[in-house]
This record gives C-alpha cells, sequence and structure tokens, in this order.
C-alpha cells in the first residue's frame, strides 16, 4: 500500500449512480506480516465522525494494526490516514498508568482507593448544583449512559456537557427545529445515488477522508455529481466544484445566513418547489417566503463579498437538479448564526420535497466519532433518548425507568451548556469539575480566560485521561482511563450506524475503562433508587448497553433491536433498529411524517435570530401534525467584524493529518511528521500587502491573545486567515501553556456563541499580522 499519510484518499474505485460502492480493504501493519498475527479484534475508526469498521491485529497482547472491515456499510474496507496510522500508535507512549492526586502543588502517584475517596469526599462536601460535568465526543456509549444516570438521577445536577457543543450542538439544534428531534435523515448510501453534492462549510475532503473518497469515486464514475462548494478557504472540496462544473461560494466569515437568504429566494421565485411536498408536510412558508424576499443576489453579493451570478448558479443546480445531497459541518456550525444557517439547508430540501429517497439526503454531519452517543444518552444537556426536558411527560417516563422521584430529574430550566458551564466554574458556582476525555486547556474559546479558570484556587479538578493533556496538568486528581482498543463498547456515527469496538488488549499499568471510573464513583457515592436498591444496576459494558435499550425503546433512537451479538455482524446497524426493522433504518423520514408531534418532539424551538424558546402552549396551538417546520431569519452582522486595528478575520478548523488536540495523532510518527506544527494561511493579496513571503515567521493578534508561526501563501479569500486548531502546548518545553511562543489557535477566539445550539464561534475572530523578525 502506498503511503497514505500523502496519498491520502488511496486508489479510485469509481462507479456509477445507484450502483454498490465497490470493495477495497486498506490495511496497514507495524513491524509485522499477516501471518504474524495472533488474531483480528473487531473494532471502528474514533479518529472523525464517519465510524469506518475496522479488526484490530493483535500480537503478543500488543496492538500491532488494523485493517478495513470489507462488509460494513460505512467504508467498504476504506480506512484514511488517521485511521491506518493513529488509530493504536499512541498506545504505549507515555501513557498515564497510575491515577495521581495533588499534594503540595505537585501531582503524585497514588492509589485507585486513595484517588477515588478524594473525589467522593468532595463530592460528598458539595452541593448536586455545585457540581459540573464536562465530556466528550470520544467515549462510547455505554459510558455516557451511566455518566447520564449519575448526573440526572444520581447527583441530580444540570450541569453536564460535552466538547460536542464545540462541534456538532448545531447539528442537533438544527435537527430539532426543522423535524422535531434530533436524528440523522440521510445516509452515505446517497452519495452512490446522487446527481449533485452540495458541501455546506465542509471541508470532507480532510475531515472525513473515507466519505471523500466514497464522492471522489462518484466524480471518477460514467455520470458524475456536481459538486457546490461553500467555503472562504481554497480546498480539495472547492477543486472539486471547478472540476465538476459546480460552483465554489466563498462568502466573509460570519454571513452564511445572508447566502442562505439568498440562496432560498432563487429557489422560491423560480418556482423549484415541490409544492404537493410543501403543502402536505412543512409548515412555515409564508414567513419563509416574506424573510427571504429581502435578499437578492445582489444584494447577498454585497453582504457575503461573492459573485450574484455564481450564486444564482449554485440557486439554479439545487433547484433543477433531479436529485441533490447535502453536508453540513464547522464552516456553518462554528460561525455566526449557525443554527439559522444549517437550518435553511433543510430548508432548501424541504422545499424541494428530497427527505427521504435515495440520493436526496440531509447530512447534518458529526466532528467527532462518538458525538452522537454524548446527545443520545444525556452526557450532554440534552435528557436521554431525545427527550424533552420542557415535557413533563418525558420526565415522568425517565422516573418511572430510573424508579426515581421526577423532581431530582433537573427540569426545572433547560440545560446548562457548555459555555454557561464554565461561566459557572469562573463565578464560583461551580465547585467540583470532573473532565473526561477532552482538553479544553486546548479546545475552548479564548484560552487565556480558560486557564485563569482553570486554575482557580478552590476549584476541585478532576481529569480522566489517557495523557497529561494540558487540562490534566491543572487537576487536582487525574485518574488513568483506557482508550481504544483496551475496552468494549459501542459507538454511533453520523448517519446512526452503530459499531461494537470490542477489548483488543489489556489497558497499560493500573488504567482503567471510563465506564469502571464511573461505576466506582456511583458505587462508592452509594446512590439508590426510590426502593433503596442501587441506582446503577449494571457492571460491565453489555449490560450498560442492555440498560440503554430500556431508555430508548419507543423514541427516534430506538436501540431496541440491537445486541451485542448482532452487532458482531458484517457491518454497524442503522437505528432505529426494532423488532419490525431488524436490520436497522437507512434513511428517516421516508413517509414525510416528522417528530413534530407535541407529545413526541425533542424541543418546542426557538427564535432562530434571538434564541427566544418556544412555549409548550405555542407549540401545541401550530398544530404541527408530524409536518417539518421551515423556520426562518433575516441575517444579522456578526459580532465581531474586521476593524482597523484587526483588519483581517481568522477561522480556524481541522487539517487531513490531525484530530482535535492531538492527544493520538500528535503521537504518530507519519502524521507527526506530515504536520508538525502551526502554520497561518492567508491569501496572497494580503500576503503581498503586508510583505509576507510563504515561510515568513509571523505574529497574529486578536484582543485576547496571539499565535505564531510560519505563513502559508494559500488561494482563499481575501481577508481571511487561516489557522489550525490542533496545535497546544503538551509537547512543547512548559507542556501546558504557551511558552513565548503561542501556538494554539484558539488564544485568538472569542467567547460568544450562537443564541439556538450554544455552540462557540470559531470562525470570526477578528486579527492583525506582523512579520516576526528572523533569528
Ligand atoms: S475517515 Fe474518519 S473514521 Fe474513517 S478511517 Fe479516517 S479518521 Fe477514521
Amino acid at each position: 500500500m502506498t503511503d497514505r499519510s500523502t496519498d491520502v484518499w488511496g486508489t479510485r474505485t469509481p462507479h456509477a449512480r445507484d450502483t454498490a460502492w465497490p470493495v477495497r480493504v486498506d490495511q496497514h501493519l507495524d513491524a509485522v506480516d499477516d501471518a504474524d498475527v495472533d488474531r483480528w479484534v473487531q473494532s471502528a475508526c474514533v479518529l472523525c465522525s464517519n465510524g469506518c469498521a475496522c479488526d484490530i491485529a493483535v500480537k503478543d497482547g500488543r496492538m500491532v494494526g488494523v485493517r478495513g472491515r470489507a462488509g460494513d456499510r460505512v467504508n467498504h474496507g476504506r480506512l484514511g490516514p488517521k485511521g491506518l496510522y493513529a488509530s493504536w500508535q499512541w498506545s504505549d507512549q507515555d501513557r498515564l498508568t497510575r491515577p495521581l492526586v495533588r499534594e503540595n502543588g505537585e501531582l503524585v502517584a497514588t492509589s485507585w482507593d486513595r484517588a477515588m475517596s478524594t473525589i467522593v469526599d468532595r463530592s460528598r462536601q458539595t452541593p448536586a448544583l455545585g457540581h459540573g460535568f464536562y465530556t466528550s465526543g470520544q467515549l462510547f456509549l455505554e459510558e455516557y449512559y451511566t455518566l447520564g444516570v449519575i448526573g440526572k438521577a444520581g447527583l441530580g445536577t444540570p450541569h453536564m456537557d460535552g466538547n460536542t457543543r464545540l462541534c456538532t450542538a448545531t447539528a442537533a439544534a438544527a435537527l430539532k427545529e426543522s423535524f422535531g428531534s434530533d436524528g440523522q435523515p440521510g445516509s452515505y448510501t446517497d452519495i452512490d445515488s446522487c446527481d449533485a453534492i452540495f458541501l455546506f462549510g465542509h471541508n470532507m475532503a480532510e475531515t472525513q477522508t473515507v466519505l471523500w473518497s466514497r464522492v471522489l469515486d462518484r466524480m471518477h464514475g460514467p455520470d458524475r455529481p456536481q459538486v457546490v462548494a461553500v467555503d472562504p478557504r481554497s480546498t480539495r472540496v472547492t477543486e472539486a466544484a471547478r472540476a465538476t462544473g459546480g460552483v465554489h461560494l466563498a462568502p466573509l466569515p460570519g454571513t452564511n445566513q445572508a447566502l442562505m437568504n439568498g440562496l432560498l429566494r432563487e429557489i422560491l421565485t423560480n418556482d423549484w418547489i415541490d409544492t404537493r411536498y410543501v403543502a402536505e408536510h412543512t409548515l412555515g412558508l409564508d414567513e419563509l417566503v416574506t424573510t427571504v424576499d429581502e435578499y437578492p443576489p445582489e444584494r447577498v453579493a454585497e453582504i457575503c463579498g461573492i459573485d450574484a451570478g455564481d450564486l444564482c448558479r449554485a440557486a439554479e443546480i439545487f433547484g433543477t437538479t433531479e436529485r441533490v445531497l447535502s453536508t453540513v459541518l464547522q464552516g456553518f456550525y462554528q460561525s455566526h448564526q449557525a443554527t439559522a444557517a444549517a437550518c435553511q439547508v433543510n430548508n432548501l430540501h424541504l422545499l424541494r420535497g428530497m427527505i427521504g429517497r435515495p440520493g436526496c439526503g440531509v447530512l447534518q454531519m458529526n466532528g467527532q466519532p462518538t458525538a452522537q452517543n454524548t446527545r443520545e444518552c444525556g452526557a450532554d444537556g440534552d435528557l436521554p433518548g431525545f427527550r424533552n426536558w420542557n415535557n413533563p411527560d418525558h420526565i415522568d417516563d425517565l422516573a418511572r425507568l430510573w424508579n426515581v422521584d421526577p423532581l431530582v430529574i433537573p427540569h426545572w430550566a433547560p440545560p446548562t451548556h457548555a459555555m454557561q458551564l464554565w461561566r459557572y466554574v469562573e463565578q464560583e458556582t461551580i465547585d467540583f469539575l470532573w473532565i473526561s476525555a477532552t482538553n479544553p486547556a486546548v479546545s475552548l474559546p479564548q484560552l487565556p480566560r480558560i486557564r485563569e479558570i482553570l486554575s482557580r484556587p478552590d476549584l476541585f479538578l478532576v481529569v480522566q485521561d489517557g495523557f497529561l493533556t494540558e487540562t490534566a496538568q491543572y487537576a487536582d486528581v487525574v485518574l488513568p482511563a483506557a482508550m481504544w482498543g483496551e475496552k468494549q463498547g459501542t459507538f454511533t456515527n453520523a448517519t446512526r450506524t452503530v459499531h461494537l469496538s470490542e477489548q483488543a488488549v489489556e489497558p497499560p499499568g493500573e488504567a482503567r475503562s471510563d465506564l469502571d471510573i464511573f461505576l466506582d464513583y456511583a458505587r462508592r457515592m452509594d446512590f439508590r433508587d426510590r426502593d433503596g436498591q442501587p441506582l446503577i444496576s449494571w457492571k460491565d459494558p453489555e449490560g450498560a448497553f442492555e440498560a440503554w435499550k430500556e431508555c430508548s425503546r419507543g423514541r427516534p433512537c430506538d436501540y431496541g433491536g440491537l445486541t451485542y451479538e448482532l452487532l458482531r455482524g458484517d457491518s454497524g446497524i442503522p437505528w432505529p433498529c426494532t423488532a419490525e426493522q431488524p436490520r436497522g433504518t437507512d434513511r428517516l423520514y421516508t413517509d414525510g411524517v416528522f417528530v413534530t408531534d407535541p407529545d413526541q418532539c425533542e424541543d418546542y424551538g426557538h427564535d432562530l435570530l434571538t434564541g427566544g424558546s418556544t412555549t409548550p402552549e405555542e407549540y401545541r396551538s401550530s398544530r404541527p401534525d408530524g409536518r417539518a417546520f421551515l423556520k426562518a431569519a433575516p441575517y444579522t452582522e456578526p459580532p465581531e467584524t474586521a476593524s482597523a486595528d484587526f483588519p483581517l478575520i481568522c477561522t480556524t478548523g481541522r487539517i487531513v493529518h490531525h484530530f482535535h488536540t492531538r492527544t493520538k495523532t500528535g503521537r504518530s510518527r507519519r502524521l507527526r511528521e506530515a504536520a508538525p506544527s502551526v502554520w497561518v494561511e492567508l491569501a496572497a493579496g494580503d500576503a503581498e500587502r503586508l510583505g509576507l513571503a510563504d515561510g515568513d515567521r509571523v505574529r497574529v493578534e486578536s484582543a485576547r491573545g496571539a499565535v505564531e508561526g510560519p505563513a502559508r501563501i494559500g488561494a482563499g479569500r481575501p481577508g481571511v486567515v487561516f489557522i489550525p486548531f490542533h496545535y497546544g502546548y503538551w509537547d512543547a518545553a512548559d507542556g501546558h501553556e504557551p511558552d513565548g511562543s503561542p501556538t494554539a489557535a484558539n488564544e485568538l477566539t472569542l467567547s460568544d456563541w450562537d443564541p439556538v445550539s450554544k455552540q462557540p464561534l470559531f470562525k470570526i475572530a477578528a486579527v492583525r499580522i506582523a512579520k516576526l523578525p528572523e533569528d
């Protein structure tokens, strides 16, 4: 096999529309041959939201390789560079092998008993509302559900969220606002059947490389789809748009909502709509028509800094192509008016009746591999099983299931979102903060502020991770966690496909699975139900999965028909999976009936402009009756724009060789060598004006902080700077904060968020750039 860190998407396997994506099995073994492998253990990759199925090669009790699973519906055998070169290569490097506690300012090794006793003693001294839990998009379903029950029925704290707030909160919010509930409508098989693909703020070529291989294989086939890309940068996706006769729209950061209103206006004024579908399956058309009428192409062109003809051409492709697939990701989710703009993508599909049919899906994507489970299981602000915190029947339902008083379950106000949770820590309302499998000291916005919060002297901070991350270095107690391949559990990808990941090897030293840690805490806290029985009765992953099945039964994410045994088959299985649909469900809403019944819906919705909540009474009186909402919002100017002091707009994002804060990918030799350090991308015109050449070291400053690195002169739009957000400090001299040459993009970003999804705005920091003196 070629070096896939450079040959990122591998060999093409072209195919025609409505034919199956051919199988291509990718494999990488480290210093062993096939014949040396003792056994292959079933799993799936956890380095992005795609969820590519794989087998882990084990030799002498160590992970030594990985290969794609040919029969799986997600990847048909393929793996990308991260899956091949960063799945296990971190496993025996500088791992945490013993618990640590802080003594006289230093973290020192201790026993599990002392570490857990310290946590439990402090927890018992802290009122329920003084507890905060900040988790991840990288644990397993069983771990999230257990954490959700601990928080919501054991302690009764609403202060729980995940770093999924940073990556997929808007996907969930947009699905709830339009369709009544979270749950991906479309399927990856839509790529095999579509005639056009619209990528809204989604650099799929770098963020989900195997999914992009699927698109490339259609592009190289006989009846290739046209690609339309919305992205202020120039990427492989925008190149594909040009190559297929599609369109690259490069709006100024923060103007997506104006662009979407312009596209919708063109669709409506040209009557490219499915009138019968709209009449029977949607409500809200009149307000949508009135709102978008204010956005003729010329006005949109001026706001967004694009060509009006390009906008019209993109609308024509959407309006006149038989089957259109749309995907949405961080260019929309992490920008201004995130939920509003993501909902307009749903609106485009609803207007054309393109939901629930082959080739016509919406993919409101996820960022992290198990983000879907954080949302489903109640480990973030949501209630388990997509239940509605504002519906007393849903609270009673959970209280019955858990056999607790309904009043224990926090539902007197909306759940605490991550940005508010961190504010509560800052204000000393939350004194006990437990962080699992995430690294906010690099991934949250405005890092100088986050470091101050983590340094609060009387904050009791628990960090549970596989490594001594930048965040763990602030902790009072550090718990060594088993990681992928070292524990068992399930997880669900961006298209609802559930995979079982088996334990392949023993965790290092005394490291324990996150599930075992949460169960130990629950046992020591002696959480009980109404009958005095232990609140949490399960003791292992499969027991937790069975309990979760009961929680999900009858809800949109019904796992009732799944078992570990079933998941040991050839392929992952997409929920809902029930007795009636024993092999799962490829796409949702095939009958045009949405989850908007007031008794079923996950949320009563919001005003997309202000975030104001719709009351239950208002919602009921709208009589949705299973119809989807065409939600509208005008464009507003972003909270931060270019100024005389800070004349450029910085967007942050991912690159192909790294994931998150490089905890795993930074420990892969190949990926580290392919992308060793931060860089600053700026447009050729801006570079010329600033007197910068490729490779010059520059300092980028916002009102909040600075980043330093070499300049890369790109082909992006003038006025826009891009910095990858992966580069923190764990591998730098100091280990947890900048030592004079800051590299974390979030030094620059601002603490502001979307009013509906509460997702932070990572894409619109105003900055200035200056050349640094040569050494
Ligand atoms: S596309 Fe994502 S899930 Fe698939 S191998 Fe690459 S990183 Fe892993």
